[in-house]
């Protein structure tokens, strides 16, 4: 398919594989592919990959980089909003302007990029063309191998001073843990419910296990997951204090377990939430993978 029209991009980088995706002038996705994260050198050569996708992308389709309405990049780590990044750990990257060093790689003028963190781009994502689509404000919860969140407010990320806002995965407000987490602290949200945490609890291999077991009947594992869902539920409850978005996305690996756990986690939510928050939505998110490509491209696209 040839487009006629402007070309967007959206990139979400990640520790092991950049996903890239190219959208139209409408916001439509056009294409995706994805590409190994060269984290070698101290990360210096993602951002040449990227620019060489693009580079290859906008021959493909028979236009020029003048042509390119923008470039929207999620990367994994706090993100100032001049788009400079604060040491990306899974990517070797220590601080710099992620624009300004992109712009050196490939002619494409600054103010055409754009920043953001991953959780975020990923909420900004489910909120313009996914599970959050026509609410006014999302939280999403991105639970995998750890817990990570987005906030998004009437159309905007908030990213917070420190670019850490909606970081629901280390708010510590569990009581009876005895090891630390993988930020230092103890107590984090994400020890107990993320997809590492939820194995670990029910001493099987993944999270997955301890799903199917419960399903399956399990007694052991149904009270697991129940502990899962009341942690869950308490701690959108305490977002709900603070933020009180119109809906909650629930995403991640973790995700597949579908309305036998958001059911669960509703309940909880419902016990503990300040009563005019108690009927906020919970749903799941729909983009999978896709989201933060659609969330960097929305960084750019402005339409609506
Ligand atoms: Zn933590």
């Amino acid at each position: 398919m040839k487009m006629t029209n402007k070309i967007i991009f959206g990139i979400d980088i990640g520790g092991t594989t950049i996903k890239c995706g190219y959208f139209d002038d409408k916001g439509n996705m056009a294409g995706k592919d994805e590409i190994p994260t060269r984290k070698e050198n101290g990360g210096q050569l993602i951002l040449a990959d990227v620019a060489d996708y693009i580079r290859r992308i906008v021959d493909e389709q028979g236009l020029s980089l003048s042509d390119v309405m923008g470039v929207g990049i999620g990367v994994p780590g706090s993100v100032r909003d001049d788009g400079t990044v604060n040491k990306c750990v899974n990517l070797g990257w220590g601080v710099f302007n992620v624009p300004e060093a992109l712009a050196k790689h490939i002619d494409i003028p600054l103010e055409n990029i754009a920043v953001g963190n991953d959780a975020n781009v990923a909420a900004l994502g489910e909120y313009w063309k996914g599970g959050g689509k026509g609410y006014s404000s999302i939280m999403m919860i991105t639970i995998g191998t750890g817990v990570g969140g987005g906030l998004i407010i009437n159309g905007k990320p908030v990213n917070g001073y420190n670019g850490a806002a909606a970081e629901i995965g280390h708010i510590p407000f569990v009581d009876d843990l005895d090891f630390p987490c993988t930020c230092g602290k103890t107590g984090c949200l994400e020890q107990v419910a993320s997809a590492t945490g939820i194995a670990r609890m029910g001493g099987r291999k993944n999270a997955k296990e301890v799903f199917d077991a419960a399903l399956a009947g399990d007694k052991d594992m149904e009270a697991v997951v129940e502990k899962v869902s009341m942690y869950l539920g308490k701690a959108l409850a305490i977002a709900a204090g603070i933020a009180d978005p119109e809906c909650f996305i629930i995403g991640g690996g973790v995700s597949a377990a579908g309305e036998y756990l958001l059911e669960k986690i509703r309940k909880y939510y419902r016990e503990y939430a300040f009563h005019p928050s108690r009927d906020n939505k919970i749903v799941k998110a729909t983009l999978g993978n896709d989201a933060g490509m659609y969330g960097a491209a929305r960084l750019i696209y402005k339409a609506d």
